[in-house]
């Protein structure tokens, strides 16, 4: 027991870059049930306005909503994506 280092904890409880704080939590990605990464993005100034981005790297699923009005900016899917072109 020396102490005098400080070791931050392991948890991603929210980093603030650029006045965007940014909390990542693991999920289950909802195309293929791997599990994968859901970000959350809160711009301070910005009011409630928060966005989501649930994204896989197992299926390349992407999907980025604002939390507040339950708007769809972006969504890709392998297979359904693929559909529509
Ligand atoms: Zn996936």
């Amino acid at each position: 027991m020396t102490g005098g280092v400080m070791t931050g904890d392991v948890m991603t409880d929210g980093v603030m870059t650029d006045g965007v704080m940014t909390k990542v939590e693991t999920i289950r990605c909802p195309n293929c049930g791997k599990p994968a990464e859901r970000h959350y993005l809160l711009r301070q100034g910005l009011g409630p306005t928060q966005l989501v981005q649930t994204q896989c790297a197992a299926c390349d699923y992407l999907l980025i909503s604002c939390s507040e009005t339950g708007r769809v900016l972006e969504a890709y899917a392998p297979g359904i994506a693929a559909h529509n072109i």
